[in-house]
């Protein structure tokens, strides 16, 4: 069996190295230019900062056997057991960052990176389907796995004539700005390094020092959905956000900030199962839209869409 699979965040990788472990032929398909999707980590000078998905938590056992096996390789530490005091419950980081993850994920699967999918449509000779790309060419498949967000996923099987059988599959996404800031001393977080619901901005705020993953000190604040949606488009979104930030930052410097934007941070619903697939099987949704819109729905969404194909 052949199988492609658009997007090379947390729950295609993850359905990817499980088809591989089954000696199943599998390509990864992204239009990014590396893997992780929103496990996103940028560098500001020697500074590093998560400005996708800040930190995770583990509930399900299929999920703790894969973050077990990344604590004992290094791949990722715990950051602390809960905001404001604690409920001991331990929050995940990646050692160097979010997309660390993605990039130990990747090893050894075949990714294609700044590969834009274009549309999905039925195959000519043995294969079941096509998956063009935008420069045009072809990748055949007899099985196609979409795990970008289910607009992006939908939009790509117009051509698919694939029967969704009444399936309520149209979902919102929340948006997220981002604030990255550099600075010159400690700023004035608490202790734990994060601030949950911080203010009327802010939905969390993020030491990427007090993570462990930044040598100096840069901080990460995501603005809430109903904010970022109605400041969408101000040209001073970063003087506004900047200026939001000063009472979390206390007497330190910004050195450098900038603004990131997430048109489709969070999906609004989530669907009831791990992923959807059609009858015969050869048409695989999933992503965090299905398991729950966090790191861990993610990656259970991706095993259960390679267990359609091998199960
Ligand atoms: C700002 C923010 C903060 C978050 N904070 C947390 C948190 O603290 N804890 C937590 O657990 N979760 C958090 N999340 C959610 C978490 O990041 C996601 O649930 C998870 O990473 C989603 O993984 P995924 O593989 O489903 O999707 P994605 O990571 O979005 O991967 C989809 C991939 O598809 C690719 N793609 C899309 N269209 C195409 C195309 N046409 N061709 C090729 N490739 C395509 C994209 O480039 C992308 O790489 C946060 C998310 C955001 C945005």
């Amino acid at each position: 069996m052949k199988v492609v699979i658009v997007g090379a965040g947390i729950s295609g990788l993850v359905a990817a190295r499980e088809l591989a472990s089954h000696d199943v032929d599998v390509t990864v398909v992204d239009k990014g230019r590396s893997v992780g999707g929103r496990l996103a980590t940028r560098r500001i000078g020697d500074a590093r900062l998560d400005h996708g998905a800040q930190f995770f938590t583990v509930r399900t056992p299929a999920f703790q056997a894969c973050v077990d096996d990344w604590i004992e390789r290094g791949v990722v530490h715990v950051w602390n057991h809960g905001f404001d005091g604690g409920d001991n419950h331990p929050r995940y980081v990646g050692s160097s960052g979010m997309n660390s993850i993605a990039k130990d994920l990747a090893r050894g699967v075949s990714v294609e990176t700044s590969t834009m999918a274009f549309t999905v449509r039925a195959g000519s000779g043995n294969a079941r389907w096509e998956l063009v790309i935008d420069d045009g060419s072809a990748r055949s498949a007899d099985a196609v796995i979409l795990t970008s967000p289910i607009p992006q996923s939908l939009a790509l099987l117009v051509d698919a004539d694939v029967d969704f059988d009444g399936s309520p599959m149209r979902t919102e996404y929340d948006r997220t700005i981002c604030l990255l800031v550099t600075l010159d001393g400690p700023n004035a977080l608490p202790k734990s390094g994060g601030v949950q619901d911080g203010d009327e901005i802010f939905s969390f705020i993020g030491d990427n020092a007090a993570k462990g993953i930044s040598a100096s000190p840069a901080v990460t604040f995501h603005a809430r959905p109903t904010w970022s949606e109605a400041h969408w488009d101000d040209d001073d979104v970063l003087e506004q956000l900047s200026h939001a930030a000063k009472p979390w930052i206390g007497d330190a410097s910004i050195l450098e900030a900038h603004v990131k934007k997430w048109r489709l941070a969070a999906p609004r619903t989530i669907w009831p199962d791990p992923c959807w697939s059609t009858a015969d099987g050869t048409i695989v949704l999933a992503g965090d839209a299905f398991a729950g819109p966090k790191v861990e729905g993610a990656h259970n969404s991706g095993l259960a869409a390679a267990h359609v194909l091998l199960d």
